[in-house]
């Protein structure tokens, strides 16, 4: 009797040692993950003081201007969203399941009208178009779907994301397709800012903002496959973020490029020779998994591009968005993305 009532206390007791330990390994594992936050929150915060600098005015007057409306209308005013959204939450992981269905996407995400959202709560501090090259990755552009809708949304932006298809057989010309997402997004949205994203990348960290600055911003510091380590000083590929009035000054990319390579040099050349200076986000941040695959065919290094590099300061004015030539196919608004298909021509050599 005082054996069994000995051992039922030993276990009484040892019950609630355990539930203490779990309650503080719980407690252990939420604070760092908000001091996580926190630190890149505290970050994040300096260089976004000074960011929209030169438009502060601008949005300041159409706060007061949709205040004084709304007085009229009796409205609630929509808000000017947060620099730095409360919705973020760092580094969270990604899921590459072979099982993947748009069905399943679309069923994540059913905000997304005609491949477009805009926050319920406030106004998005930019407009911000992502444009996307593509031809036949359709399972990288799942993945990328899937991770870039909850992640852009977590950033309180209004957003489209347009994803240009190269029609025909013909050598992948990233650049052009890239220029052509450009001039289409236009013709439907006044987009401030433009993301220039390859299919195949993957953000892993929501504190990457798809926001413009001040000036042209590389978002790609590291990606898995390189060991989270810049390329080269002068890396501008991979995904890219610039105003209007940035991509107009150096006239777009150019239309020359066509198979792996150079182009996004080329543009970084145009840049720096518009005397802009290329940003980063801290490399703690701009980090992004890479989706393994082959070269595709139809997409081989392009032996050509070191002579065009050689020459982008005397044929920058006259090859880009002011000569993009092609023949738009088709534009179809699907739940997901915007998608624009063009026949973009061949290469002269
Ligand atoms: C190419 C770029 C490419 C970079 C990183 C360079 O040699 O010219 O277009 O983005 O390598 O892979």
């Amino acid at each position: 009797m005082l054996l069994s009532s000995f051992v039922s206390l030993t276990f009484c007791r040892i019950r609630i040692l355990i539930i203490i330990s779990l309650c503080l390994l719980l407690f252990g594992w939420a604070a760092l993950n908000s001091a996580d936050v926190a630190r890149y929150a505290l970050k994040l915060k300096q260089p976004m003081d000074y960011r929209w600098r030169d438009t502060s005015m601008e949005r300041w007057n159409e706060e007061e201007r949709a205040h004084a409306a709304a007085e009229e209308t009796d409205k609630e005013p929509v808000k000017l969203c947060p620099a730095l959204s409360p919705l973020l939450r760092g580094t969270l992981p990604l899921k590459f399941e072979a099982s993947l269905s748009l069905k399943q996407v679309k069923k994540e995400n059913p905000q997304v009208e005609n491949g477009r959202y805009q926050p319920e709560s406030c106004k998005s501090q930019q407009k911000v178009a992502i444009l996307i090259p593509h031809r036949s990755r359709e399972q990288h552009l799942l993945y990328l779907l899937k991770h870039l809708h909850p992640f852009l949304q977590r950033q309180q932006l209004d957003y489209g994301i347009y994803v240009i298809h190269q029609a025909g057989n013909q050598k992948f010309n990233r650049a052009k397709l890239l220029n052509i997402g450009y001039l289409e997004a236009l013709k439907e949205e006044d987009w401030d800012c433009f993301i220039f994203h390859d299919v195949d990348l993957i953000p892993e960290n929501d504190f990457n903002l798809y926001l413009c600055d001040t000036e042209p911003k590389h978002l790609v510091v590291g990606r898995n496959v390189t060991g989270y380590r810049l390329r080269y000083k002068g890396y501008f590929g991979g995904v890219t973020a610039m105003t209007r009035a940035q991509f107009e000054n150096v006239n777009g990319y150019s239309n020359n490029y066509w198979g792996w390579g150079g182009e996004d040099d080329d543009l970084r050349q145009r840049v720096v020779g518009q005397k802009m200076t290329v940003v980063r986000p801290s490399a703690e941040v701009a980090r992004y998994t890479m989706i393994f695959h082959t070269r595709d065919s139809g997409n081989e290094v392009n032996s050509q591009r070191m002579k065009l590099l050689d020459k982008v300061s005397r044929v920058w004015r006259k090859d880009g968005l002011n000569s993009c030539s092609y023949q738009l196919l088709s534009v179809e608004h699907e739940q997901l993305y915007i998608n624009l298909t063009a026949e973009i021509g061949r290469p002269e050599i």
